[in-house]
């Protein structure tokens, strides 16, 4: 073989060990093919993973409950529910105690992967709810993108860009909401259950009672009656309601001292359907009534 042909031979196979490597590399690239199936626990997760996954086509996010469940307190997995993580990728969580199920998850699809959305952030004791206000939310945006970024780098740039569209939109509707909720001549209000204790530190509220102490238990007589004589004690007037729960104990306080009855929508079922802006319109919602209620 003459030199040129050596050189041409020599050429032809560096070309061809380039081509190999380059679809090597494409057709072990897992999720390109395939799709990402994104799982979230419950409606505020799912919400939240609907505008950081916006416009990213093979990505495919499914809600683990029924987007009636309400909080996920004391909430038993399904066969179903099992069957639905199988299929899973990643598994977007609440996290600071709401799922007491993560250890079954865990145990069950060890190598699902798994995003905190609470995951250092400071929470008040025993109290997960903290989408329920908007700094703390932010935070909870951000984790949850920084999860999705790391576990699926092909669309970083992606997942980062929508943080940022989103985080605005939360950003604007804080600030409506200081300055709607400025000034009110009263602070005071009751809640049906802890939901709400991170709102009212960011906007300076009193909560003065909740009126269910447990998560899904039913104030007994002596708590309703505890109730009652606080809203005596203090001249506080409003109870604020959850549509996702029975008003049979708050229509007994408000019979016997006269209080008012308005409606705090916790966002934990779909009320304003499965878009991406609900969360965004509940919370606008919730300030105006707020704002209606204390004036
Ligand atoms: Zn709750």
């Amino acid at each position: 073989m003459s030199f040129y042909g050596k050189f041409f031979k020599k050429i032809l196979v560096f070309f061809c060990c380039f081509v190999l490597m380059i679809t090597g590399v494409s057709c072990t690239t897992p999720t390109a093919n395939q799709g990402l199936t994104i799982v979230s626990s419950f409606y505020p997760v799912y919400i939240t993973v609907l505008n950081l996954t916006e416009g990213i086509g093979d990505v495919n996010v499914i809600n683990l409950t029924p987007y009636t469940t309400g909080c996920l307190h004391d909430y038993q997995l399904t066969t179903q529910n099992m069957k639905t993580l199988e299929t899973a990728h990643i598994f977007v969580q609440n996290g600071a105690h709401m799922e007491s199920f993560t250890d079954k998850v865990v145990q069950n699809c060890p190598d699902l992967t798994i995003i905190e959305a609470c995951k250092g952030i400071e929470t008040l004791e025993h109290n997960p709810h903290i989408w329920l206000s908007f700094t703390p939310y932010m935070q909870y945006v951000k984790n949850i993108a920084h999860g999705l970024m790391t576990a699926d780098p092909a669309h970083a740039t992606q997942y980062e860009n929508n943080m940022h569209i989103y985080l605005q939109k939360i950003q604007a509707l804080k600030e409506d909401a200081a300055q709607t909720l400025d000034n009110l001549p009263s602070r005071d209000m009751i809640i049906f259950h802890e939901a709400f204790p991170y709102f009212a530190i960011e906007f300076d509220l009193n909560i003065v009672a909740t009126i269910e102490r447990e998560p899904d238990e039913a104030p007994v007589a002596k708590e309703l009656a505890e109730t009652c004589d606080i809203i005596k004690e203090t001249g506080c007037s409003v109870l604020f309601a959850e549509p996702d729960y029975s008003q049979a104990a708050i229509d007994v306080i408000a019979r016997e001292t006269g209080a008012t009855i308005h409606i705090l929508d916790p966002i934990t079922t779909n009320r304003h359907g499965n878009t991406k802006d609900a969360y965004l319109l509940a919370m606008a919602q919730n300030v105006k009534t707020l704002k209606e209620a204390l004036s």
